[in-house]
């Protein structure tokens, strides 16, 4: 007997079933995602080729896929992608996956520029600290053509996919990147930035353990780990942040909902903030914190004398 041939369209509905067994979430979108990697199409694509017939070295180069994708790999590490702001960025086990609650950040900056509230002369200066991936700096390079972006991690494997990523997305020259731990690239530098946007590590160490084990055992421990309570970086960045702030220039720091009431008083208690408030997630839940250095920026719109 011949051996059977697999097209796209049963390939898809066995493996559905397959990973749906080993509790593997969006089942089905996973099986067609990796068969596109695999074939090197897009998934709408697979679509078109509904009854094409797959070779064996397709099918199992597909298989291991499946096989990885079942050992809780992320789907991100196996196809090295995750899409972030409508763009492709790359992505490994040396940074964070960019998660779509993100892109609020993003929206935010970009909508404090619109308001004028910080641009000046020549563009703001804008700092994405712990870029990971580089999305935040990325996107915004892309958005805010006059700003100046700058983009700090301490890991040096991090920075270089960032760098890959800013150079895809044609903005490499446009962005500053500074190895190093949270402000210590900046240390003595006076340099001062209008916006400083930031996704740091928040989990709490002691809830390390019971994460998925897409992201325990695959994503970075530095990307992700708070230490004690998962506040470690947060109240580094809240405590010094102000020094490197222009005055009425905004902090905007994504964390943990739980972790939100404790960042409003760390601020209240540093007195050097004002204009402090919570946003809101896609899940309703309070996911970032924003505030203002005191002082008063001078902005464009007060430069040239409009009302
Ligand atoms: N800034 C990156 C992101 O938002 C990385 C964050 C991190 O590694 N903690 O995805």
């Amino acid at each position: 007997m011949a051996p059977k041939t697999w097209t796209v369209k049963e390939l898809i509905t066995v493996t559905s079933d397959y990973l749906k067994n080993k509790e593997i979430d969006s089942p089905r979108l996973t099986a067609e995602i990796l068969l596109a990697h695999q074939l090197k199409i897009t998934r709408i694509k697979l679509y078109l080729n509904y009854d094409q017939p797959l070779d064996d070295k397709e099918i199992s180069g597909y298989r291991s896929f499946i096989r990885r994708r079942v050992n809780r790999e992320p789907f991100q590490h196996i196809t090295g992608t995750q899409e972030f702001w409508s763009m492709d960025f790359t992505v490994g086990p040396h940074v964070l996956i960019p998660r779509s609650e993100s892109e609020l950040l993003v929206e935010q900056v970009i909508s404090l520029s619109k308001e004028n509230e910080f641009r000046r002369k020549g563009g703001e200066t804008i700092l994405d600290l712990g870029t990971g991936s580089g999305v935040l700096a990325v996107s915004l390079a892309r958005e805010l053509e006059g700003a100046i972006l700058w983009a700090s991690d301490i890991s040096d494997e991090a920075l270089e996919i960032a760098r890959l990523n800013a150079k895809n997305h044609g903005v490499d020259e446009r962005i500053h990147f500074r190895l190093g731990d949270l402000w210590e690239p900046f240390v003595g530098q006076s340099l001062k930035f209008d916006v400083i946007v930031t996704n740091p590590p928040y989990i709490a160490s002691e809830a390390f353990d019971a994460l998925s084990p897409e992201v325990r055992d695959h994503e970075p421990r530095v990307a992700l780990d708070g230490g004690k309570g998962g506040m470690l970086c947060i109240e580094r960045i809240i405590r010094d942040g102000t020094e490197y702030l222009n005055p009425g220039g905004w902090l905007l720091i994504e964390m943990d909902p739980e972790q939100t009431t404790e960042a409003l008083s760390l601020m209240d208690e540093n007195g050097q903030y004002r204009e402090k408030r919570r946003i809101r997630d896609y899940a309703h839940q309070y996911r970032f914190v924003v505030a203002r250095k005191t002082g008063t920026a001078h902005n464009k719109k007060h430069e040239e004398g409009k009302p």
